[in-house]
């Protein structure tokens, strides 16, 4: 329960204002049913001639429960006088009704004070946890472990609204009315009711234990038909082989084995089940004998101050305990369900970055000197190294090519510049400053990316240029597609730049789809430009376009190209190939070529 109350402490405080209005709506709801019952007093004390005619002084007035009793009582006895039973029977029913008006009312205004606060705690983990992904650096979302953060992000959160949420209204309601509802036992009779809290913990612990028996009993079951299922699973998926090996009867035995097991577990939690409730119906009956036997006693021997009807009354008071209480439990045992839930969706919440802000970060809105790779190396599990000690200059305004063989760490080098990793040794700077001193919003501000996949969202082609960038024109947006060469087939779609291009851009083509994200790196304009080429087979026709496309958008640029054609770098200012994490040798297209070393290789290998 202390996790429960973590929980709370984390999300409810926004909510303390509705969650103090449930609590007193709470208390009147629980109050008002108290009085409601009560009437049953006075009911059965016209219905079998008890004291209501009785005389009874207008005392001084006191403000407490037995003054008001009194007070009750002394209008009680005078409208019997005066008016006769029948209409002060109907009189008592009347203020009953009212009490139990109120008493509902109060219960539907708790119950909506709670819909706000779990409709809104539920939404403030789903947008923490949103807020979190984005904020998480690149490395923690593999793609084995994608699944699993979806997953946590639907399905957990989704359990601890189904379980903890549901349950925070029991949390809050029950023990407000077994509390009152105690308090209220208490003024009709503390001795029955001391008598009766001795007795409650000893049945409650009984049922308890059934109760925890039957769990076991169908984890079990649930064990067994685990069992079952992958000898189906295993059956179907080998059957080939049991057949040729002629292991049908070995399997069959098998699957009556496990088959056997699992009925026999279910019987014995299905006798068990069946007998919970013969078995707490019995208790309970037992349980209100016992009290009626005491209470029976203290009635006759005139110890106390209690009478038949309130004794009637009582055991009707103590009836309206027992919802709440099997509320509780209830909702006790979904909290756990729920908090599991809470813990796996927590992991996520609680993940550290493993590119921290720096605590007071540079500032920086311009680039005009250098980046600089000094003896960079990386590794994504802290073994194998993908970069080696890399060294490389590249000064402002130039385009450097990256080529070598694939899985040679190209990819990991240039993620390294935005920080999507932290270099595991050496340092990047720009303009002089070491990256990691720099505030990663400036960082990523200077950069622009054109991906190999291009990145679209389920919006309009207006919108996924304009990404990241709110404050575009429509003339700034239209212009930065003319220089990626999209503004003509943009102007042939349906509706212009409004069209909606669908999930990831499904309804456009490879190279209109390239064409964009170019397009919406000319307008961020950013000084650095890293580019992954395009591998996926683009017909010539478009293929040109998006090579125009890309060459107008490096020029002015410092630009970091990962080639995959060499064709396309051959005007490249230096040229780097990498192999097996390091740079086995750089210079111009004519330089490495005439060096005959591995570039020269991948060259021929090209040719043809
Ligand atoms: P390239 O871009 O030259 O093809 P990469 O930088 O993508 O090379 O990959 C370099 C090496 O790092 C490869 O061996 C690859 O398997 C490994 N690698 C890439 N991404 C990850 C990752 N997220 N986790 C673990 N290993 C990775």
């Amino acid at each position: 329960m202390k996790d429960l109350l973590l929980l709370f402490r984390r999300f409810i405080p926004p909510y303390k204002f509705r969650l103090a209005k449930s609590v007193l709506f709470n208390l009147l709801h629980a109050v008002f049913g108290l009085f409601a019952i009560s009437m049953l007093v006075p009911i059965l004390e016209i219905l079998f001639g008890g004291n209501v005619g009785a005389e009874v002084e207008e005392t001084s007035f006191k403000m407490d429960v037995e003054g008001l009793k009194q007070l009750f009582n002394y209008h009680m006895s005078r409208i019997y006088q005066e008016q006769g039973a029948g209409v002060t029977l109907l009189l008592v029913g009347l203020v009953a009704v009212i009490a139990t008006a109120l008493k509902t009312g109060f219960a539907y205004l708790a119950a909506h004070e709670m819909i706000y606060i779990r409709n809104g705690v539920v939404r403030d983990i789903r947008r923490d946890l949103y807020a979190k992904i984005l904020s998480l650096p690149l490395p923690f979302f593999s793609e084995e472990r994608k699944g699993d953060i979806i997953a946590r992000a639907t399905g957990d959160v989704q359990e601890v609204e189904i379980s903890v949420m549901s349950s925070l209204e029991m949390l809050f309601q029950s023990p407000i009315l077994i509390l009152v509802t105690l308090v209220g036992m208490f003024i009709f009779s503390w001795e029955l009711t001391l008598f009766v809290i001795i007795l409650l913990p000893l049945v409650g612990l009984l049922i308890g234990k059934i109760g925890k028996n039957l769990k076991r009993h169908s984890r079990e079951g649930q064990d067994k038909m685990g069992e079952l299922l992958s000898t189906m699973e295993e059956t179907l998926s080998g059957l080939r082989v049991i057949k040729a090996f002629n292991a049908s009867k070995q399997m069959n035995e098998r699957f009556s084995r496990e088959n056997e097991a699992y009925r026999r577990v279910q019987n014995r939690l299905m006798r068990r089940r069946s007998l919970a409730h013969p078995l707490s119906e019995f208790l309970g009956t037992v349980i209100i004998v016992i009290i009626l036997w005491y209470g029976g006693t203290l009635i006759i021997n005139g110890t106390g101050s209690l009478t038949g009807p309130m004794f009637i009354t009582y055991i009707g008071i103590f009836y309206t305990i027992i919802n709440p209480a099997k509320n509780l439990t209830n909702a006790f045992y979904s909290v756990r369900k729920g908090l599991a839930a809470m813990d796996r969706v927590d992991d996520i919440l609680r993940a550290e970055s493993s590119v921290p802000e720096p605590e007071h970060p540079l500032r920086i809105s311009d680039f005009s000197r250098a980046i600089e790779y000094d003896r960079v190396s990386f590794s994504y599990n802290g073994l194998a190294r993908v970069l080696d000690e890399v060294s490389l200059v590249i000064p402002a305004g130039k385009t450097v090519a990256l080529v070598g063989p694939s899985g040679s760490g190209k990819t990991t080098f240039v993620d390294l510049l935005p920080r999507f990793h932290d270099v595991s040794g050496g340092e990047i700077r720009v303009d002089g400053i070491n990256i990691k001193n720099l505030s990663t919003r400036d960082l990523r501000e200077l950069m622009g990316n054109v991906n190999q996949e291009p990145i679209l969202f389920n919006d309009t082609i207006y919108n996924n240029i304009a990404f990241g960038r709110e404050n575009a024109t429509r003339e700034e947006v239209e212009q930065a597609a003319r220089v990626a060469n999209a503004h003509e087939f943009i102007m042939q779609t349906e509706c212009g730049y409004d069209t909606l291009i669908g999930d990831r851009g499904g309804k456009l083509s490879g190279g209109q789809r390239q064409r964009l994200s170019i397009a919406r790196a000319v307008l961020k304009n950013p000084p650095i430009m890293i580019l992954d080429e395009a591998t996926s087979a683009l017909d010539t026709g478009s293929e040109k376009l998006v090579q125009e496309a890309l060459d107008n958008l490096m020029r002015n640029r410092t630009s970091i190209v990962i080639a995959h054609r060499l064709s396309t770098i051959r005007s490249a200012d230096l040229i780097c190939v990498f192999n097996e994490g390091r740079v086995v040798e750089q210079g111009t297209h004519g330089e490495l070529i005439a060096r005959d070393g591995l570039y020269a290789k991948l060259h021929a290998m090209q040719g043809f």
